[in-house]
């Protein structure tokens, strides 16, 4: 589950590690490093989302995680970003810190079978740390599996973990979410697991905005949209709005465009106004 402007295992972060499954993302905007981790090796997600930046994304779910190798390579990575050179050969001096470990990566985390190990081994790796507890650990999802009990206990062990979810709503309708994710799907049903995963876990609303063949998110989109996270304000922690960071990776690149920071200002205003916290990067 990738996210505009955050996490994502590009040629060149994979090329920095050669891991398998553990990939670093140096931000200046963020000031630090976060690990991420990618469950998706296969390129495979449940959504298409007409702006990701997947590269050769399939419809599907990951194949089985080796989390003897996941676990070896987390517990070298963080020795090399803590105990090694990491910082020095690649992080510019000012943003040498650790901000987080993120499960995001070519598809849907939650989807792996072994998501709920997953989140158990990185608990014992960050006690053995000891940065159990000062570190977050991040999900990236697109929400659509907070319906599963396994999950949500998952969840449950996340908010232990100092965990917090980044719960992905692109529009208010069906036809939005169609038109956007490439999914069918009841915004009422979404919007109850959003609710289901808030409750197990702090969590935060993700929405990416971009103009589609030139033109921004119509009124009708917008009003949907405000409609329905409305439902969920006192239950989330905020919205995380972002624009068109990265280059989409799908056949509607081209028909894609980045909406200008005023815009997504105004909109933020317009979600702050319903008592809700908001973050944009345009
Ligand atoms: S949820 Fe959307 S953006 Fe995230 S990996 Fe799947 S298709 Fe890409």
């Amino acid at each position: 589950m990738t996210l505009q402007g955050h996490l994502t295992t590009t040629n060149h972060n994979r090329d920095v590690v050669g891991m398998r499954y553990i990939y670093p993302v140096i931000s200046r905007r963020a000031g630090g490093v976060s690990i991420g981790i990618n469950l998706n090796v296969n390129n495979a997600c449940n959504w298409r989302c007409i702006y990701c930046n997947v590269p050769n994304l399939t419809r599907g779910s990951p194949p089985p995680i080796e989390l003897d190798v996941l676990e070896q390579e987390l517990r070298e990575f963080l020795n090399d970003v803590l105990h090694g050179d990491f910082m020095q050969r690649h992080v510019h001096e000012g943003d040498r810190q650790l901000k987080d470990i993120a499960f995001s990566g070519n598809g849907e985390p939650t989807s792996a079978k072994e998501f709920p190990q997953a989140i158990v081994l990185v608990e014992k790796i960050l006690r053995d740390f000891g940065l159990l507890g000062s570190l977050k650990v991040r999900l990236i999802t697109n929400g659509s599996l907070m319906d599963k009990p396994q999950i949500l206990d998952s969840m449950r062990h996340l908010a232990k973990c100092n965990g917090e979810v980044w719960f992905k709503v692109d529009a208010g309708s069906k036809e939005g979410i169609a038109r956007i994710n490439d999914v069918t799907l009841n915004p009422q049903s979404h919007i109850q697991r959003l609710e289901n995963c808030a409750k197990a876990c702090p969590t935060f609303i993700q929405t990416c905005m971009f103009a589609l063949d030139g033109a921004p998110p119509s009124e009708e989109d917008i009003a949907a949209y405000l409609a329905l996270i409305s439902q969920v304000k006192n239950v989330i922690q905020g919205v995380h709005l972002y624009g068109l960071a990265r280059l989409s990776l799908q056949a509607e690149a081209s028909r894609l465009s980045r909406l200008p920071p005023e815009w997504l200002e105004t909109m933020g205003q317009r979600i702050r106004d319903l008592g809700i916290t908001v973050y944009v990067s345009p």
